[in-house]
């Protein structure tokens, strides 16, 4: 077997030995005689899998128990719809913060649904850092206040949580979840697309206090709701079965990493051997302002076009994969979830060291 190093922004790297465990169970899982692809949703086999992710999800993340958790299809962009259907009320309004392009399709989104108010915007600035944002410009009556708490595309994330009182804070954490510790407690939703830190694609995990449900518009089609998808268990329909099965094998790697806190030095230090090399050095140049910059998504130039190209080229070949920047910026982007080793880091460095003393 000869793995590369994939710096994909996602779907990206899983873990090793998760998908070792999931190929040995593939064909029959435990002594059921099946596939968990091919069990029954509704199976007892298949809710004890299903309950074991959602309280190592609990578990890792210290969700407390007035919160929901719902794992549901559609990914997140499924979300920037149901938040609004969920939170909106029939003639609300929401703050919202862009602060990249998912922040933004988040917003244009929700005003399918009801009024949205950007309170701050980095948009100008190609999003280059997260704004910033003043406390007197939020709306007080806002049913919801909107974050993406990293920016997968530009390479930004929070550094400090705006302060919303009693508005209930509602956190796109596709491309950070797990990666480092949130208090659950300082949000109203948290949710995040599955295939960057939680497992395959074709899902998003849900974190919703329990009073917010129950109030969502007349229209909400019931695969959205999130008051009856918690009444079933996310099982409003036939839900991913084998995408949350997965979920909970890497909850379970997760755990055995020592869980988020662990993980989250291990982030630290990687990111901060890219940046260090990337301050250091004369050719590539970090993109994202030093202050706001990402621990998952390390964005960077040569400065020229062609020099990017050939540096993501010659990478590949070295077996450092998808490093090609989103095609909204180019240049260069190294994702570095939970599942990319720190060797993978140091790979990448030295590949960058050995491409900066040749060219
Ligand atoms: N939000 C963020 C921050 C993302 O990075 C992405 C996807 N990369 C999305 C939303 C959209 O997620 P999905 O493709 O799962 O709908």
């Amino acid at each position: 077997m000869n793995r590369v190093y994939n710096f994909a922004p996602g779907p990206s790297a899983l873990p090793l030995p998760v998908l070792e465990k999931a190929a040995a169970e593939l064909a029959c899982y435990g002594d059921t005689g099946m596939s968990v692809m091919e069990m029954s949703h509704r199976s007892s086999m298949y809710l004890d899998i299903y309950r074991h992710a959602e309280a190592l999800l609990r578990e890792v993340m210290g969700v407390p128990e007035d919160y929901a958790v719902l794992f549901l299809p559609g990914g997140a962009t499924a979300q920037f719809a149901a938040i609004p259907m969920n939170l909106m009320g029939e003639d609300g309004s929401a703050d919202y913060i862009d602060s990249g392009n998912f922040a933004h399709g988040a917003l244009v989104e929700a005003k399918k649904f009801g009024k949205v108010r950007v309170v701050a915007s980095s948009r100008e600035e190609n999003y280059m850092r997260i704004p910033s944002w003043n406390e007197a410009d939020f709306d007080p009556n806002a049913k919801y206040f909107h974050i993406t708490t990293n920016n997968t595309i530009f390479g930004t994330r929070y550094t400090e949580l705006p302060k919303t009182g009693k508005v209930p804070l509602a956190a796109d954490m596709s491309s950070n979840i797990l990666s480092e510790r949130y208090n659950v407690s300082d949000f109203g939703v948290i949710y995040a697309g599955a295939q960057k830190n939680i497992g395959p694609a074709g899902m998003a995990i849900v974190i919703v206090r329990k009073d917010l449900l129950g109030q969502a518009q007349a229209s909400t089609p019931k695969i959205y709701d999130w008051a009856k998808q918690a009444e079933a268990e996310s099982m409003v329909n036939t839900p991913p079965t084998y995408t949350i099965y997965m979920a909970g094998l890497c909850l379970e790697w997760l755990k055995a990493q020592g869980g988020v806190e662990a993980i989250e030095k291990v982030n630290i230090e990687k990111a901060k051997l890219l940046y260090d090399f990337l301050d250091e050095s004369k050719l590539f140049k970090g993109t994202a302002d030093p202050a706001f910059r990402s621990r998952m998504n390390v964005t960077y130039v040569t400065g020229d076009k062609d020099r990017d190209a050939d540096f993501v080229k010659q990478a590949a070949k070295a077996g450092l994969v998808n490093l090609k920047g989103h095609r909204l910026v180019g240049g260069i982007r190294a994702s570095i979830y939970n599942a990319m080793p720190m060797e993978g880091v140091q790979a990448l460095v030295s590949f960058m060291k050995e491409y900066e003393a040749h060219v």
